[in-house]
């Protein structure tokens, strides 16, 4: 768990990042100096699990049929990081499922997620205050997910 400059200076150059590739997404975001979570602030939509995510539809621009509908936490993810090949879910260290920071998404199969989150259950991980946020997930605390 690492709560210190280095995560706001990637989180400077993903904003950054942001702003150049998709500005009008952007707009939709409301970046939190507290806790460095980007909160969705459009359009959202309720999970099976009763969890509110935040949505939009990409590419702009072309007709509904070139585009989709995108979760905005896995457009964002997708677009300053990576395509992950196969299944996979993401699990938001921050505890909010409308936040799209890619550092407070971690990707992993649905096995993983399950197993992840009995662990915290049995830590009371969901019971405690936010930030207790693991910013750098990984074996090294050196290194970054990606
Ligand atoms: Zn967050």
């Amino acid at each position: 768990m690492i709560w210190d400059a280095r995560f706001w200076t990637e989180e400077e150059r993903l904003w950054n990042l942001l702003l150049e590739t998709d500005p009008l997404l952007a707009e939709k975001i409301d970046r939190r100096q507290d806790t460095g979570c980007w909160v969705w602030r459009a359009g959202m939509v309720r999970s099976r699990r009763n969890k509110l995510y935040g949505k939009l539809r990409r590419p702009l621009g072309v007709p509904n049929s070139e585009s989709k509908i995108w979760l905005a936490h896995r457009y964002v993810r997708v677009l300053l990081i990576e395509e992950f090949p196969g299944e996979f879910e993401i699990h938001h260290w921050c505890q909010r499922h409308s936040c799209c920071m890619p550092l407070h998404c971690m990707p992993l199969s649905p096995e993983e997620h399950l197993e992840l989150e009995a662990e915290l259950r049995a830590e009371d991980y969901f019971f405690s205050p936010p930030p207790r946020i693991p910013v750098y997930a990984g074996d090294g605390d050196d290194e970054l997910p990606f």
